[in-house]
């Protein structure tokens, strides 16, 4: 679930986003607090720089879910033939939320008839 469909890897992307921001955030406080050696120890910049990088994470993590929304709205909803439950495609070509069958709205995809 969390890698199938291009709508639940971006959404697992932005959700990896806050931890990778919280994380950057809290290693300038540990340079600043002195634990990764003299020289980040007591250095504002280094810290200003590394917590402005952690907030810009944590942002860019909101604004893709808000994107992520806009986009899901209007993601075409199909019926899955593999696991007949409902579905979002994002694009022509994507995969199935569920069990990840290749979906597509293309009609050169369409079966022969
Ligand atoms: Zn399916």
């Amino acid at each position: 679930m969390l890698f199938s469909g291009k709508l639940n890897k971006l959404r697992t992307l932005a959700f990896g986003l806050v931890f990778i921001g919280f994380a950057v955030m809290y290693i300038g406080f540990a340079g600043f607090a002195g634990y990764l050696g003299a020289l980040l120890a007591h250095n504002m910049v280094v810290m200003a720089i590394f917590l402005v990088l952690g907030f810009f994470c944590v942002i860019g993590s909101s604004v893709m879910y808000m994107w992520l929304g806009m986009v899901s709205t209007k993601a075409v909803q199909v019926y899955c033939p593999n696991c007949s439950r409902i579905t979002k495609i994002v694009g022509v070509k994507d995969e199935c939320m569920f069990c990840k069958q290749q979906l597509s709205l293309d009609p050169k995809d369409a079966p022969q008839t």
